[in-house]
């Protein structure tokens, strides 16, 4: 048991990884809602999960996607998050904490392989995975019922902690709820040594959603995806200190974690 920290005491700081894990091609058009100001031209998308340590040992953002849905949606592994793992030295039963920003097939897949993990999941999310809206074929297409199944396996397993709204995990660790892409997609904020930054997932997946005030077409609430721009901004010590969710440029603007691609550093300042 670790004493609380003083009132005064300096914030612990966090190692920040982000991990690649694949990569598609994609049109800038179908990147943007508004099409009208777009440039179109291949406009790549990388999906990514991230690795936190600190104080409160080691925190998974997101999973990735499970072998079966690359196999049904034609994707394919550049680097599986769990070699990733073992890259920086942890096995999937070394994860203390799971953080799950949204339940979408490339960010919840795989849950059950890490199983010393405490998941984080908003009330919102698993209401939407869970009810009326996945009636509409439109938004469960970018669900697999069988991710959804075992998150749903992990609370019956008491090893969910559900969270309505914002939550402090830990000090320099903390989980904001924004919706608008999902209805509970939450984002998660850590204090490293460059200062605050903020892992926003899919509340933007590019850069330039963000600047432009021009979202990915993937919305459940358009209010709410523009608000949390806002909100993001509040969050992140500056707009170098915002992780876009699925923007290549991550890859190119972060050092290396090991030396080989695949694995970036988000708590040293961008190249
Ligand atoms: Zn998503
Ligand atoms: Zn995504």
């Amino acid at each position: 048991m670790t004493a609380p920290p003083a009132a005064n005491a300096p914030l612990p700081v966090y190692e920040a990884y982000a991990i690649r894990y694949a990569s598609v091609t994609r049109r800038a058009a179908d990147n943007f809602l508004s099409r009208a100001d777009v440039h179109d031209g291949p406009m790549p998308m990388d999906f990514y999960c991230w690795l936190l340590r600190g104080p409160a040992g080691n925190v998974l953002v997101d999973t990735g996607f499970s072998a079966c849905s690359a196999r049904a949606r034609d994707r394919a592994f550049t680097l599986h998050p769990e070699t990733a793992l073992a890259r920086l030295g942890l096995a999937p039963g070394d994860i203390d904490h799971l953080v799950l920003t949204h339940l979408h097939y490339d960010h919840a897949g795989n849950v059950e392989a890490y199983p010393g993990a405490q998941v984080h999941l908003q009330d919102d999310e698993m209401r939407y995975a869970t009810g009326r809206y996945m009636c509409f074929a439109s938004m469960r297409h970018f669900f697999s019922v069988d991710d959804v199944q075992a998150v749903v396996r992990q609370v019956y397993a008491g090893r969910v902690r559900f969270h309505d709204g914002d939550a402090v995990l830990a000090p320099g660790l903390e989980l904001y709820r924004v919706g608008g892409h999902t209805q509970g997609l939450q984002v998660v904020r850590a204090h490293t040594a460059r200062g605050w930054i903020v892992l926003a997932s899919d509340a933007l997946h590019y850069t330039r959603n963000f600047t432009d005030n021009n979202p990915f077409p993937a919305i459940f609430h358009l209010g709410e995806m523009l608000d949390g721009y806002t909100r993001i901004r509040t969050l992140a010590d500056s707009d170098a200190h915002i992780v876009p969710g699925h923007d290549p440029a991550v890859a190119r603007q972060y050092p290396l974690a090991d030396g080989e691609a695949g694995i970036y550093r988000l708590d040293m300042p961008p190249l």
